[in-house]
């Protein structure tokens, strides 16, 4: 579809900041998004994630800091011409429009000639499946297909850049994942660049080639989806990527060299004497029967509160090690039931230790041998 596209745009935010009034909704971000990549900005509600990509858009004004898209400052160029095409998740189509009447809509705006208008409304409604509607109503079509106009109506205008605001969260949970998946397949056709938002973090790492996290208006970390769930940069993170989420207890200094927690007993990396230990419910190996005799360092006793068989997989939930429950994922072929007394050892290589900050220390965690058994 060469035809489509066109060279896409980076974008570069640098020290870009918005405030409401006290309320900071960006604080001093920097981020790079490549040309042509697929870009998701995920964080929990309120994280400034849509303020992100209206200040990429133009729709809102930067307190401070700087915009710029494909290699121009754009702090002072209007939406209409920055390049961008924005996808909201209200589709918002004109209701009196056919299909073919919204798609070409803001081309004819922009007093586009009629047969150019009419060329790109073909080629995005091939490239959309929507070829077969063009004549109809919004009305007269479905969530996902209503979904895909407003895909198209942003694609006839040729941008350099796609922005999408949550554009799933209106469909239901089997069309979410279609669509999704188009999404993908639209970004390999036309290799433009897309920023993606979403509060949804496996939606975030099933599309994104990068996924830039943010918390309270703050960017915590931008890395590929296995970056920033095997490398979290910190336990925001490492919480907020993951399902069931991670695992985690805190440690504190019980002796010169030791972080202990619960069962654990840890050997401290210098100059850290209060940290949170992260463990992954995959990371942890549930043994029926939990011979006390046999442990070896770092695994712990536990009590199956609840076992959850999801077919694939089992989630086994454990009266501890501390005093919240942590979650395992086995394989279905274990055998446990409820009050069951299991073992339980810990992958401790793909571990993560958080230090007093939340920052993630770079030492993996050591289990020190038992003192004896507990
Ligand atoms: P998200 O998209 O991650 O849910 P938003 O970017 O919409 O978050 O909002 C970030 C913060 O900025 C929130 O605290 C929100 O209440 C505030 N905010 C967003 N837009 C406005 C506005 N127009 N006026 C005042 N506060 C706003």
């Amino acid at each position: 579809m060469d035809s489509v596209s066109r060279a896409s745009q980076g974008v570069e935010l640098r020290g870009v900041e918005k405030r409401y009034g006290e309320v900071v909704a960006v604080r001093a971000l920097d981020l790079e998004v490549r040309p042509g990549e697929l870009m998701v900005l995920v964080g929990p509600s309120g994280c400034g994630k849509s303020t992100l990509l209206r200040l990429i858009a133009g729709l809102v004004e930067p307190t401070a800091g700087e915009v710029w898209i494909g290699g121009r400052r754009v702090d002072d160029v209007e939406p209409g011409a920055r390049d961008v095409a924005m996808v909201f998740q209200s589709y918002a189509l004109y209701p009196h429009m056919t299909v073919a009447g919204n798609l070409g809509f803001g081309l004819r705006v922009r007093g586009t000639p009629r047969i150019e208008i009419e060329r790109r409304v073909t080629e995005a409604a091939e490239v959309l499946g929507l070829g077969e509607l063009l004549s109809r109503r919004p009305g007269e079509l479905s969530g996902g297909q209503r979904q895909r106009v407003a895909l198209g109506r942003a694609m006839v205008r040729d941008p350099g850049v796609f922005l999408f605001d949550e554009p799933l969260s209106n469909l239901d949970a089997e069309l979410r994942l279609r669509t999704r998946d188009e999404i993908a397949a639209l970004h390999r056709r036309l290799g433009t660049t897309m920023i993606f938002v979403t509060h949804d973090q496996v939606e975030a790492l099933s599309l994104g080639q990068r996924v830039a996290v943010m918390d309270r208006g703050r960017l915590q970390q931008v890395g590929t989806p296995e970056e920033v769930y095997r490398r979290p940069a910190n336990l925001f993170v490492a919480s907020f990527v993951g399902s069931p989420p991670i695992n985690r207890i805190r440690l504190s200094r019980d002796e010169p060299g030791h972080l202990a927690g619960g069962p654990f007993a840890l050997h401290a990396p210098s100059g850290v004497d209060r940290a949170t230990l992260g463990v992954r419910p995959e990371d942890l190996v549930v043994a029926a029967g939990g011979d006390r005799d046999s442990m070896e360092a770092g695994t712990f006793h536990a009590t199956v509160l609840r076992v959850e068989a999801l077919g694939s997989e089992q989630r086994v939930h454990l009266d501890g090690p501390g005093d919240a429950a942590w979650v395992a994922r086995a394989s279905p072929a274990l055998r446990v039931v409820r009050g069951d007394r299991v073992g339980v050892s810990v992958a401790w290589e793909r571990s993560h230790l958080f230090g007093p900050d939340g920052r993630r220390e770079e030492a993996v965690p050591r289990p020190m041998p038992h003192p004896g058994s507990r």
